[in-house]
């Protein structure tokens, strides 16, 4: 077998050196001052517009914009769930967390393009009449964000505050539990963050690549903003592009461009791979045979994959896709808060079983073709178990992995793998 052998763990995009297209391309929307200076920034963009909180809804319910921080919930929605007797006493917080591996876009935005994730955060304040502000992201960002910041006399009330490394640390009820006690762990989603959040005030925490977008659309408006990308994946997206043997790339795309495309635009030969895992560590996998598939939500519904958090990652040809996602799974496995039943128990079940399958070729015979199905029943009985998403999220991953590599869990299971004949 000529595994694509992973550490999850050392795949963050600290360790990893991030390559962004340089040159100007025509979806070259947030990256489009060339550089993170204010003064670039004002040159291109000009000055913040002014928009009453109808006003900027509306813009953003035409624009079709959905969230980029993975779950692409609609960004108008989540201003207008505000009580407007409570939105003085908001609190919005600007999510830069990329807790997942795989991901670079947010810390690459905010290394790129701050000001646009600072115009949006204040774009958002302002119609909102929120008080306190707050930047989150990693400590890889850190740097380049305070650099920000301190250029600027509007931002000086966005108080900045460091993510740790974790999986989780990017969820939004483990954000505000983080700038609020220091612990990025999530709660208990039956309060909601828009009633009670930070210090018991209605909160709102967007994604960083979701507030640039906002920053956009209030400037050039909704029938602008749809001039790229297809109806139902509206604008550009950034991606993060990983494949064996290349670079890390976080490339600005049309919505809904195929896998293909976003591939061959991330310099990666489609024709060296064998599937992609798309959305991350908690999407699912497509099939080469499949590489024309556009990245939308429909379309990508039947792999259990979404753009999620804009990330591709390709399985190389001839590597294991059983072992590949059964050292993911560990990973996510190790992730959780152990806070809740799924995940102390269910989890680490799941990915040991998975693990097991993944190791049978070598392990001098067939297995019981029960296994496979033990995989299963144990990704059905953790979803919808947790507090939060991670236990959802880690059996779509598994789910996808036996629906997509079903002739490869067959050869697994009669005591061979079909890669390791490739
Ligand atoms: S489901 Fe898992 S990760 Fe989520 S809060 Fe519970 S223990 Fe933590």
């Amino acid at each position: 077998m000529n595994a694509q052998t992973i550490n999850p763990q050392s795949l963050n995009s600290q360790s990893l050196p991030v390559t962004t297209t340089r040159q100007t391309t025509s979806s070259d929307r947030l990256f489009l001052a060339g550089g993170p200076g204010f003064a670039q920034h004002r040159q291109v963009f000009g000055p913040l517009p002014s928009l009453s909180s109808a006003q900027l809804i509306d813009e953003l319910r035409a624009s079709g914009l959905a969230g980029r921080g993975g779950s692409g919930f609609p960004a108008w929605r989540k201003l207008a769930a505000l009580d407007p007797a409570a939105r003085g006493r908001s609190v919005i917080i600007a999510n830069g967390a990329e807790g997942e591996p795989m991901s670079a876009k947010d810390a690459t935005l905010l290394a790129r393009a701050p000001h646009l994730v600072i115009d949006g955060l204040l774009l958002a304040a302002a119609s909102l009449g929120s008080g306190d502000l707050y930047l989150y992201c990693s400590g890889t960002a850190l740097d380049a964000a305070r650099r920000a910041l301190d250029e600027r006399e509007d931002a000086r009330r966005i108080q900045l505050r460091e993510a740790p490394e974790t999986f989780i640390s990017g969820e939004a009820s483990a954000v505000v539990r983080s700038i609020e006690k220091g612990v990025a762990l999530p709660r208990d989603h039956r309060k909601r963050l828009t009633e009670a959040g930070l210090g018991g005030r209605p909160t709102l925490v967007h994604n960083v690549e979701t507030l640039a977008q906002v920053a956009l659309v209030a400037r050039y408006g909704a029938h602008w903003f749809r001039s790229q990308g297809v109806d139902d994946e509206s604008g550009t997206r950034l991606l993060t592009v990983r494949a064996p043997g290349n670079e890390l790339r976080v490339i600005e795309v049309p919505g809904g461009i195929t896998i293909d495309d976003a591939l061959r635009r991330a310099r990666v030969d489609p024709a060296s791979l064998s599937a992609v895992l798309v959305g991350g560590y908690h999407g699912g996998w497509v099939p080469a045979q499949a590489f024309g598939t556009p990245l939308t939500r429909d379309r990508l519904a039947p792999f259990g994959a979404s753009p999620g958090a804009g990330i591709v990652m390709g399985l190389a040809k001839g590597s294991c896709p059983i072992q590949v996602s059964a050292q993911i799974a560990s990973y996510l496995a190790g992730q959780s808060a152990r806070q809740c039943g799924p995940c102390v128990n269910g989890l680490p079940k799941m990915a040991e079983t998975l693990s097991r399958l993944a190791g049978s070729h070598s392990a001098g015979g067939p297995l019981p073709a029960t296994l496979a199905q033990e995989v299963r029943r144990l990704a059905h009985i953790v979803t919808g178990r947790g507090s939060c998403h991670h236990p959802d999220g880690t059996a779509q991953l598994v789910l996808s992995t036996l629906s997509t590599f079903a002739s490869d869990v067959d050869a697994h299971l009669a005591g061979h793998c079909e890669e390791a004949r490739a």
